[in-house]
């Protein structure tokens, strides 16, 4: 196996269990690793410090085990079972909650792989070429693992664009078949979602909104609510369940518009007093003019400004100018959701873009909720750039 030794004093990091190792930290390597293959981390003095993926770039080595050179043959078995156990003990599978997260990247030791799981299907994203070499032992060792699970859709072709070595990346069933999987209705606490895993953004469903879904549920009784950025339109039928008077649900991509109200009818067949909305945000915002076109709640779950840390001015930016008018459209004693899932954003610049937006409203605002990611979207507490889901509930007069 290759070995890779790290420059003097570059050791501290994964001795503190942080899993990348970054190219400026290698002295030598010996050997020639090719994309993805397993290598052997070791310190200048030539301790053992772990194994991990290759990878050509700034993020070298992602490490798979530490203070061992060797992976045991039951390794993917394990460490899925690792992953499904805790969720089995948080009480987070059930009928009434099929769709849920198995593995997390880094939050599930597993940096590279995200695999997310809808009733009887898994669909994998691999985010790292070594994840993408391992598919096949990731799919047999799900379908051994996870109980009544009959299919494995491995979806990378987007995740892994940048990789010219691997010739071979397709979005395809490893396991199962497509037409044996006509069912793509997934549960989530009690509500059914169809699910579209070939042209879904992402693995088809964000379901790291699940908790935050339940929380304008239980505040939407008798409230106009507008859900921005609706996407399925999950926060749209938690809040019809939660008995919202009227729901407004607005996304600019046709299909999701089309998305939202399927999965609305799905679970209100009779419902009529959902709409939808096909627009950008900021001009539906916009054209919503009289008094009477307040609404009581509002969600504001946009997709990330900062997709990576360059960009980080102008997202403040964005969240500041999107929440302002945000505040311009809130009733009196309305409550206000807001997101952000830029990782480049934290806690701290996302709530000061929020409260220079409340500042420019001259409203009084009240944090009631500070939310974050869900239980199967777990940090490495020796991993923090694990975190990235932000949210405010907000009280506004
Ligand atoms: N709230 C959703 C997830 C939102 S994902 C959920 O709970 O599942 C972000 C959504 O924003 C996508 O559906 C995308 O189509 C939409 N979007 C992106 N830019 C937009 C814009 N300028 N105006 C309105 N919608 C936009």
């Amino acid at each position: 196996m290759t070995t890779i030794y790290l420059k003097k004093n570059k050791e501290e990091s994964l001795l503190r269990f942080h899993p990348w190792v970054f190219s400026g930290a290698i002295a030598h390597i010996n050997g020639k690793p090719q994309e993805g293959e397993k290598v052997e981390v070791r310190s200048a003095e030539g301790q053992t410090l772990g194994i991990g993926h290759w990878q050509e770039g700034s993020i070298a080595v992602r490490i798979l085990e530490f203070g061992t050179g060797t992976l045991p043959s039951d390794f993917w078995h394990q460490r899925l079972l690792n992953a499904l156990q805790m969720r089995q003990s948080l009480g987070l599978i059930s009928d009434e909650n099929n769709s849920y997260r198995l593995i997390h990247g880094e939050g599930d030791f597993l940096p590279g792989l995200i695999i997310d799981i809808y009733g009887s299907t898994a669909v994998v994203q691999a985010h790292s070429a070594g994840m993408h070499l391992a598919r096949h032992q990731i799919a047999d060792a799900l379908t051994r693992t996870v109980p009544n699970l009959s299919h494995v859709y491995y979806k990378s072709e987007g995740t892994l664009p940048f990789h010219n070595h691997l010739t071979d990346i397709k979005n395809e069933y490893l396991a199962g078949s497509p037409s044996s999987d006509s069912s793509h209705i997934a549960t989530e606490n009690g509500l059914h979602f169809s699910i579209d895993w070939f042209d879904g953004q992402k693995t088809g469903f964000f379901v790291d909104q699940r908790e935050n879904r339940m929380l304008v549920e239980r505040y939407s009784k008798n409230r106009d609510v507008l859900n921005m950025f609706c996407y399925t339109g999950g926060f749209s039928v938690y809040a019809l369940r939660g008995g919202a008077k009227r729901v407004v649900s607005v996304d600019s991509s046709e299909k999701a518009v089309r998305l939202a109200e399927q999965n609305v009818l799905l679970n209100f067949p009779d419902c009529t007093n959902h709409e939808t909305v096909c627009s950008d945000a900021f001009k539906y915002l916009d054209s919503l003019h009289a008094d009477n076109d307040k609404f009581d709640l509002i969600i504001l779950d946009p997709p990330a400004f900062a997709k990576h840390r360059g960009a980080i001015r102008n997202a403040l930016q964005g969240y500041k100018r999107l929440n302002a008018k945000g505040f311009e459209k809130i009733s009196k004693g309305g409550i206000l959701f807001t997101f952000s899932c830029s990782q480049a954003i934290d806690k701290e610049m996302f709530r000061l873009a929020v409260f220079s937006a409340a500042a420019m409203s001259g409203r009084k605002v009240r944090i009631l909720h500070q939310l974050t990611q869900p239980q199967d979207h777990p940090i490495n507490i020796y991993h923090p750039e694990g975190e990235y889901l932000k949210g405010l509930v907000l009280y506004v007069e």
